[in-house]
């Protein structure tokens, strides 16, 4: 695509959106090792392992139980994708749209080709406030760009409200989870959090999740009735009202949306949807999925500015930040219709066992592996389309039905022919497919090659081969082979048919 969605180039605050060519924000954590890498250590970890497993486990369950209530789950589900498919479709329209009904309600609208923009726009407003704290609701567009650390840097403290969020600032840690971002840390782990970080929580603190959740009330309530600046991020922004819309748990994101003077929402570009009527298959698909709950406690919407009533300056910051590319892929681009349920992750094989952490990425899990290498650019996360056994289990599980599996060896291709491109030397993969290849255009090669592999029953124990010499330890580091046959196929069927005509 030539401009950003096709629409004319233009400024910043309410003008129109440019071409999404400036260098993108966050991609790969800093400091991240490869997945293969990541993976191996987290693996190590009994504690974590055993936390994420009884968290997805009861996660799953619960989603099971909802969804199996619903006799339209299916139907559902297509409804949810071709909402996302049309708007995808129309996506220059329907932002334009948005960006007319939210200005003609009295908020701002303001582009963002990066994070970088995007972090500029929010410290610029948060400065015209006059504020130096600000409350935020969870936001993963906002980790996404490094708000946090951008505030901090222009000495703004942003203080995160939901509780995971919480648990994750105040231990300095990452998430690891889209939904539930503390997933990884247990009641034990918590507390101790708490008491170390908080100053003011009571010292005979306990890990009951009542005790460790009034302590968090308490923590709170004084930075939600001091702060004048709020930070949101919104589930789905409605084109043809310009109503936003947050979803969430606790009510945190309720304080944060109302109390502030000022409310400055950064959302993802793809998050727009045409219609009310559309809202409604969404905020069924969404809670089932995510929380495994029929319908979502705190759903907020604000459309633009209500004299006397709430935030009195409303800002919406539209982020690209590698969405357009995204979306210039016709198969990857099925990417951006995730609603951020976290079901994917839940029922998938690999994320229970390693966690989010390992996939050194904001977006964790089967989403975080075809988003995160097409917001970046494959090359910034190269191992985490191969994160996966592409057993499926994603795209039974996802409410609007990406085909993740389709999507990973889609990506997978993507990244072989820009290395290949890149390279002038054909990779080591690339010799041994051609040599394969080469062995098997001809069945005397062929049956050579299937009596030298029977050399191979020499390096088995227990019928698998755990170990082979490098250059093909690389296979063998991480799955183990069936030793060969006794016998080829060949060898068989002359010694069965040895006596017949
Ligand atoms: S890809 Fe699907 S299942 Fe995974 S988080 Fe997005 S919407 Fe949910």
């Amino acid at each position: 695509m030539s401009t950003f969605l096709g629409l004319p180039a233009g400024g910043s605050a309410g003008s129109s959106p440019r071409p999404s060519t400036a260098p993108r924000g966050v991609g790969h954590l800093r400091g991240s090792d490869p997945f293969p890498v990541a993976a191996r250590r987290a693996l190590a970890d009994s504690q974590l392992r055993r936390n994420l497993g009884k968290a997805t486990a009861t996660i799953r369950a619960k989603r099971a139980a909802v969804v199996a209530e619903l006799p339209d789950w299916e139907q559902l589900r297509e409804a949810g994708r071709a909402i996302k498919a049309e708007t995808m479709r129309h996506l220059d329209r329907y932002l334009e749209q948005l960006e007319a009904q939210v200005e003609a309600r009295g908020g701002t609208v303001h582009w963002a080709r990066d994070a970088t923009e995007a972090n500029a726009i929010v410290t610029g407003l948060v400065r015209a406030a006059g504020a130096t704290e600000a409350v935020k609701v969870k936001s993963i567009a906002t980790d996404e760009i490094g708000l946090n650390d951008a505030l901090a840097a222009a000495g703004i403290a942003a203080h995160e409200t939901d509780l995971a969020e919480l648990i994750v600032q105040l231990g300095h840690d990452r998430p690891s989870h889209i939904l539930v971002p503390a997933i990884h840390r247990n009641r034990a782990e918590i507390r101790e959090i708490f008491l170390r970080e908080m100053g003011d929580v009571d010292p005979a603190l306990t890990d009951s999740p009542a005790a460790l959740a009034e302590a968090a009330r308490l923590h709170l309530r004084r930075k939600f009735l001091s702060a004048t600046v709020g930070i949101s991020g919104a589930n789905f922004a409605i084109a043809e009202t310009g109503t936003l819309c947050v979803v969430e748990s606790e009510g945190n994101g309720r304080m944060c949306l109302t109390l502030p003077q000022t409310l400055i929402t950064v959302m993802g570009i793809e998050k727009v949807i045409p219609s009310w009527r559309d809202l409604g298959v969404f905020l069924q698909l969404l809670p089932r999925s995510s929380t495994g709950e029929r319908m979502n406690p705190y759903t907020s919407m604000w459309t633009g500015v209500t004299p006397g009533d709430g935030p009195q300056n409303v800002h919406l910051v539209l982020l690209d930040n590698g969405r357009t590319a995204a979306l210039a892929d016709a198969t990857g681009r099925q990417a951006l219709y995730c609603i951020r349920c976290s079901a994917c992750l839940n029922v998938c094989p690999v994320y229970e066992r390693t966690g989010g952490h390992a996939y050194g990425s904001v977006y964790p899990g089967p989403i975080g592996a075809v988003l995160s290498p097409q917001l970046t650019g494959i090359e910034d996360n190269a191992s985490l389309p191969y994160a996966s056994s592409l057993c499926g289990a994603c795209y039974d599980a996802c409410p609007v039905k990406i085909d993740i599996p389709s999507l990973l060896v889609h990506l997978r291709a993507r990244h072989v022919d820009e290395a290949r491109r890149a390279r002038r030397l054909p990779s080591a993969e690339a010799v041994t497919m051609a040599a394969a290849s080469w062995v098997m255009a001809d069945p005397g090669r062929y049956a050579a090659a299937q009596r030298a592999a029977k050399s191979g029953r020499a390096l088995s124990r227990g019928g698998r081969i755990r170990a082979l010499p490098p250059p093909l330890s690389a296979w063998t580091r991480a799955r183990d082979l069936p030793a060969p046959p006794a016998m080829t196929f060949r060898e068989w069927w002359r010694s069965e048919h040895r006596d017949r005509p």
